[in-house]
């Protein structure tokens, strides 16, 4: 399973049935509202001189009354809240991930709209779609993976010690410096900042389709370049003999 970054840690903790922090952390206010006035010890005392606005239990109480009128719902114990909560933060994540999925595959300035018009891209599209679903195939992905073996730790591309990320790969590995500046006069743009991504979800549809051209470019022209670098690295599966040699196959044309 792979996990890392919003979306895809959120649907891990889900399938683990693990609540998220603020999930958490609510069901153990709501239990200490509770419970602690009813304590024999000291703590009731404590709870009773808890006053004011920022003391920890005003201030829990605001808490828990916030989250209960934003899942919308009637909450009768922590346990509850908790899951009411969470169950708030995964359609929220669901619905900014479509979002994001929506403004960049959908409308007239989206990848599909755009491949057409560029079809000379095909495999850059193909990239820039991975970019928008999930991840490009970055060398530590593709070693995870077992698809490739490699001792380098840096780039393989560039030499940079500290390796193949997606952004080093469209914004700063210098094997591409050409192909960059190449697809910078194509595409009339480039992505600022240090982070594609995080460009294009500040992008307006103009400065998106810029974008996305941009990127179906580049990875365009890239492309051969990595394969010829990446094919030597590829673990080939060889499980013995292979199974033609297995099956025995009687001989009719041998003599009785
Ligand atoms: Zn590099």
């Amino acid at each position: 399973m792979v996990a890392g970054r919003g979306v895809a840690l959120k649907a891990l903790g889900k399938e683990l049935h693990l609540p998220g922090v603020k999930a958490a952390v609510l069901k153990q206010q709501w239990r200490a509202v509770e419970e602690l006035p009813k304590k024999r010890t000291v703590v009731a005392k404590l709870v009773k001189e808890s006053r004011g606005r920022w003391a920890w239990r005003p201030r829990s109480l605001r808490e828990i009354k916030r989250a209960e009128k934003k899942c919308g719902q009637k909450i009768s114990s922590g346990k509850e809240l908790m899951d009411a909560w969470n169950k708030r933060e995964l359609l929220r994540d669901k619905a900014s991930a479509s979002k994001w999925y929506r403004e960049n595959t959908s409308s007239g300035f989206g990848v599909p709209a755009l491949s057409v018009k560029f079809p000379e891209l095909a495999r850059g599209w193909r990239s820039v779609l991975r970019i928008i679903s999930g991840y490009l195939w970055t060398v530590p992905r593709l070693v995870r993976a077992k698809l490739i073996e490699t001792q380098d730790a840096g780039c393989i591309f560039c030499g940079d010690l500290r390796g193949e990320t997606e952004d080093h790969m469209l914004l700063h590995c210098k094997a591409w410096t050409t192909e960059r500046e190449l697809t910078e006069a194509l595409a009339g743009t480039r992505p600022n900042g240090d982070s594609y991504k995080v460009a294009l979800r500040r992008a307006n549809e103009k400065e998106r389709r810029g974008l996305l051209v941009w990127a179906a470019a580049l990875l365009e022209k890239i492309e051969a370049k990595r394969q010829a670098t990446l094919a030597p690295l590829k673990i080939t599966r060889r499980r013995g003999r292979s199974p033609k040699d297995e099956v025995l196959l009687p001989d009719y044309h041998a003599a009785p």
